[in-house]
């Protein structure tokens, strides 16, 4: 069985290859504030549980990684999720703001050029999965993988378009004007069904209730499924405990509950990877049932 090389942040699985690329690391947030359903003497007794890793001892800030995953097989190489890029203006939130982070560095690091990647998969357009869409060149903002094709679900364009057309603000911290609409603009993006192949046995599927069109992307050969990227229909380890405590973040906190708790329950007990955005490393494999809640295969999460 594959297991995830926590050394070269990697995983191969059969003829196809699954990278992380780091973007930024230990963001904290205040559980409170992240998970407005949770308490502390909860988040106190998971702390042990979890480990420092994932929340603070001290402070129990929850952390998390923005990280993006490399899907290379032999006919194409994809990127899943543009994290949240260089050079952004993010008005209140500064972890964000005019960063200088080392992604095309860590691109390269796991031997992907940005010249390399035939599709960019963006789970959903918050401002956190789109920021490498573009970089800054002469004060513009321009593709940031020349030869790419930007792949986001339709409905999911739609909602946001809306949502701009009914204020005058930039929506999204900025990210929408900055990181989705040049795109557009460049002829780079396809709207795509939220059901869509992308290539052989490389498919996205739909999971609302973080956004409107959030996705997740299946990576198969014939009927096995060896692993699910699961954008943000988790966040956080601490959900494999509690599935039913959404984010802050979350457009339909309810739905989002649900479509975490159908999808750990199909892949409970299998062998295949879950691939969240936001955990933190150790955190990339199989799930487990645990009584009414669920844990990961390597013991993270265990009682
Ligand atoms: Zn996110």
């Amino acid at each position: 069985m594959a297991t995830w090389d926590h050394e070269t942040d990697s995983c191969t699985f059969g003829d196809i290859d699954v990278r992380r690329v780091v973007d930024m690391e230990d963001g904290a947030f205040p559980a409170s504030h992240l998970f407005p359903d949770s308490n502390l003497e909860e988040i106190s007794a998971l702390s042990q549980r979890f480990g420092e890793k994932h929340i603070n001892p001290e402070t129990l800030d929850l952390y998390l990684s923005f990280h993006a995953y490399i899907v290379k097989t032999e006919k194409c190489t994809i990127l899943v999720d543009a994290c949240v890029g260089n050079d952004k203006d993010r008005p209140g939130r500064p972890i964000w703001t005019n960063r200088s982070g080392p992604f095309l560095e860590n691109l390269a690091k796991q031997g992907v050029a940005p010249d390399d990647i035939d599709f960019v998969m963006c789970t959903h357009l918050h401002a956190d999965h789109v920021g490498w869409n573009t970089k800054k060149v002469n004060g513009e903002w321009v593709p940031t993988f020349a030869n790419a094709q930007y792949l986001f679900a339709e409905r999911e364009y739609q909602f946001w378009q809306q949502e701009q057309a009914q204020i005058s603000e930039p929506i999204m911290y900025g990210s929408h004007a900055d990181s989705v609409l040049p795109i557009m603009e460049s002829g780079q993006a396809k709207l795509i069904d939220t059901n869509h192949e992308i290539t052989t046995g490389i498919y996205t599927e739909p999971a609302y209730g973080h956004t409107p069109g959030n996705m997740v992307l299946n990576i198969s050969e014939g009927s096995k499924t060896h692993a699910v990227i699961f954008g943000d229909v988790m966040h956080h380890p601490i959900q494999l405990a509690h599935p039913e405590w959404s984010t802050c973040f979350c457009e339909d906190p309810q739905m989002s509950s649900e479509t975490r708790t159908s999808l750990l329950s199909r892949y409970a007990n299998t062998e295949t990877f879950v691939l969240p955005a936001h955990f933190q490393s150790p955190g990339y494999g199989p799930v487990e049932r645990d009584g009414s809640s669920f844990k990961m295969k390597d013991g993270i999460g265990e009682k």
